[in-house]
């Protein structure tokens, strides 16, 4: 009898999801599982609770809703707590599985676990966090260009994007491997109550990933006028806010492709649909930028030689992360986050540039901010954009300064967006 284990990691579903796929066709018995390592729900070096109450909502949701999927398949998930590369090797051997199937990530932390993982194991990764393979990249990963542009040329021009895969028709796990409802309030115990202010409604998991999908391609044009719309800062349709579930993976960014494909055959294809795509690129550009250069971008000093300032004023930072800066339009996108776990695209650049332009705090302290708080972190998107307001990473003008008074009068002319976030109760 051959068994396996397949660790779930930012890949919660079952369709598309190679990982699961190769385990499937190469063992009899499946035993999926997802870890919980305490490295990254525990404190960062700042001190500060990196999987805060928000992100423990949505992974808790998320997980129950791919152990309901399990369970529909005559399996189950089990969830466990510890370092991967001390945990698998117990399950393994207690369990007799003969290898490991996983989502091959970028981040330096998640390649330093598969490493360590393979010490111990034979560990099958499969590449599926990003839009493009990184196989059918038209250049080596050390050859990645250090700019977006040229990187987006050179993917467009040999462009391929693989077909979504389905889900496994069935799946053989033994009776006792998840016998009992998940505890996952004991593992996350994270709470978070709904604020009426919040742009809408997200919740954890495949079912409501689908539905957003569904929502956003089907119910409108919106698609159509994303380019224009995209930088607003209230309004649910404006942008996609597909980001939380790509981040666990309850959605992968070949399906929003496909999707995105479907919506252009019905509704046509504008600069608006490209745009989309244009985005899922940037996404994918920091993905592989971190597969380039390891733990670089977690320096202060990033890509470069530079030496950006390393002012931890924890006086300063506090007004920051509670929205007492006394500039308005920061204030609000500041007080939206805390209060709700999302902040839009613009918020973040503008919070980003204020902390390290205006406040003259090291970055690294706002990123590990947003990694508490954001219910789409993901490593290679938060801190890469950051690196890249904090011109350490990948912009040709070596960092943005955005003034947040001209931001908000370009963005929030009439300060629908700062009263929305002045008024009302705060938790
Ligand atoms: C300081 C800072 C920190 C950020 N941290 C994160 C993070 O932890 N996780 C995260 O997913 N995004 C992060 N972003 C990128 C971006 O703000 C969000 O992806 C976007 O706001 C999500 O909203 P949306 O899904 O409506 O995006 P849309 O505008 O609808 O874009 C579609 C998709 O493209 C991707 N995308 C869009 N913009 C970017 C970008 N600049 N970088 C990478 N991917 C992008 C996202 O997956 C997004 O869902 C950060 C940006 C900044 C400036």
């Amino acid at each position: 009898m051959k068994r396996a284990l397949v660790w779930f990691r930012n890949d919660l579903r079952l369709s598309d999801n190679p990982a699961l796929a190769a385990a499937v066709r190469h063992a009899e018995e499946v035993l999926p599982l997802f870890v919980l390592d305490p490295r990254q729900t525990g404190a960062c070096s700042f001190g500060l609770e990196r999987l805060g109450p928000w992100r423990q909502v949505f992974l808790r949701e998320g997980l129950a809703d791919l152990d309901a999927r399990l369970r529909g398949m005559g399996s189950g998930l089990r969830v466990v707590v510890g370092h991967p590369d001390r945990v698998l090797p117990e399950l393994a051997h207690t369990w007799e599985a003969s290898a490991v199937y996983a989502q091959g990530l970028n981040a330096w932390e998640e390649r330093q676990q598969e490493e360590a993982v393979a010490r111990h194991l034979p560990l099958d990764l499969h590449p599926s966090h990003t839009l493009l393979h990184p196989d059918d990249l038209p250049f080596p990963i050390h050859k990645l260009p250090r700019v977006f542009t040229a990187f987006r040329h050179k993917v467009e021009a040999r462009w391929q994007v693989r077909e979504t895969l389905t889900a496994p028709e069935a799946l053989a796990t033994p009776d006792d491997w998840a016998p009992g409802p998940l505890q996952l309030t004991e593992l996350l115990p994270g709470e978070a109550s709904t604020d009426p202010r919040q742009v809408m409604s997200f919740r954890g998991g495949r079912a409501a990933g689908l539905e957003r999908l569904r929502h956003y391609f089907q119910g409108h044009d919106a698609p159509l006028r994303y380019k224009e719309t995209r930088n607003a800062l209230l309004g649910a349709d404006l942008s996609s806010k597909f980001s939380p579930w790509l981040a666990q993976g309850s959605l992968s960014a070949r399906e929003v492709y496909e999707a995105l494909k479907g919506f252009e055959e019905r509704l046509g294809a504008n600069e608006g649909t490209y745009w989309l795509v244009f985005e899922l690129l940037w996404r994918d550009f920091f993905q592989f930028t971190f597969a380039k250069h390891g733990p670089a971008l977690f320096l202060r000093k990033g890509l470069t030689d530079a030496l950006p300032s390393s002012d931890q004023d924890q006086g300063r930072f506090q007004t920051w992360c509670e929205g007492r800066t006394g500039e308005p339009f920061i204030d609000a996108n500041m007080r939206e986050l805390a209060a709700t776990g999302w902040m839009s695209n613009r918020g973040r650049q503008n919070a980003a540039s204020f902390l390290i332009h205006d406040l003259g705090l090291d970055w690294r302290m706002g990123a590990c901010w947003f990694e508490r708080l954001l219910i789409d972190h993901d490593p290679c998107s938060n801190w890469g954009n950051w690196a890249y307001i904090a011109g350490v990473g990948n912009d040709p003008r070596g960092g943005r300064r955005f003034d947040p008074q001209d931001q908000a009068a370009r963005y929030d002319p009439d300060g629908t967006y700062v009263r929305h976030w002045s008024s009302g109760e705060d938790r």
